[in-house]
């Protein structure tokens, strides 16, 4: 398989010098090695995600130097496939409807005993006459990998699941994200049901992101064990900074790439500022 590497943006802001770093470090990998680079676009929040921030991202990108294979996954498109694959999950019975609000769970953590986060909630399947009239009802509910039914699964090879990074190999530990929400009633997945089901569909080779998603190669390794899906290596690089320390987000409005060039600064200024000749 030649290396293959994404950028994968959800449209839902302006791409800022964080994306920036982020798209040249697997831009100038896949050069390196001399493989393909992809642009996929990551809209499956239909709530937040907007078309002028689309088009901004294939122009901030062109700005910046970038070029990437046609045409580009975007992932409004195939929402269908990622139900697809979820129904998979579910025949094998390795999901289950959780119709706990996020203020249910708020609450059962709040009263559990040793401080669990609100991303690693286990819980169980309703008695099925109950989860049919709750359906049947209308109700809201999520989509959750259940990891006890993913563990008896695999078996053994459950406690051996591993993925690479740029450190060697990593033990991965599912149970850092609890029982995942893999899919909502109003969606039909979530981000990372949809990034490991397109990761193995586009043939990347290579996950190159930030360290703010690390966490998620723990599960997502799980994914693909369970999907039937090859394993892509992972390389998590650093973020980028504002000045106050923290991760840049919106807030950061002045580091977004189109208002630095709206302030003057090129291209080049900005690669050479991002570690980039
Ligand atoms: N769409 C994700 C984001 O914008 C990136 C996902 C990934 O690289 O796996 O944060």
């Amino acid at each position: 398989m030649p290396f293959t590497t994404r950028f994968a943006p959800s449209p839902t802001g302006l791409l800022h010098l964080g994306h920036a770093f982020s798209a040249l470090t697997a831009y100038e990998a896949a050069r390196a090695a001399g493989g393909r680079f992809l642009l996929r676009i990551e809209g499956i929040d239909r709530g937040r995600c907007r078309p002028e921030f689309e088009a901004a991202i294939y122009e901030d990108l062109a700005w910046l130097g970038l070029e990437w294979e046609q045409p580009v996954r975007r992932q409004s498109e195939h929402m269908g496939e990622y139900a697809a694959a979820l129904q998979k999950l579910v025949d094998r019975g390795l999901v289950y409807r959780c119709f706990r609000t996020r203020r249910d769970i708020a609450e059962a953590i709040a009263s559990a005993p040793h401080g669990a986060s609100g991303e690693n909630f286990i819980g169980a399947p309703l008695p099925s006459a109950e989860e049919r009239a709750r359906v049947d009802a209308g109700e809201a509910f999520a989509w959750r990998l259940s990891l006890d039914q993913a563990r008896a699964a695999l078996g053994p090879a459950y406690a051996e699941l591993e993925f690479e990074d740029e450190t060697g190999p990593v033990l991965a530990v599912p149970e850092r994200h609890g029982d995942a929400v893999l899919a909502r009633k109003e969606f039909s997945t979530s981000y990372h049901l949809a990034s490991v089901w397109d990761d193995a569909l586009q043939g990347v080779s290579d996950v190159i992101r930030g360290e703010d998603l690390r966490e998620a190669a723990h599960l997502h390794v799980l994914l693909q064990r369970l999907l039937e899906l090859p394993a892509p290596r992972y390389r998590h690089h650093r973020l980028i900074l504002g000045e106050d320390g923290k991760r840049l987000a919106k807030r950061n409005a002045a580091l977004a790439l189109r208002a630095l060039r709206e302030a003057g600064r090129s291209s080049q200024q900005l690669r050479a500022l991002l570690g980039f000749s």
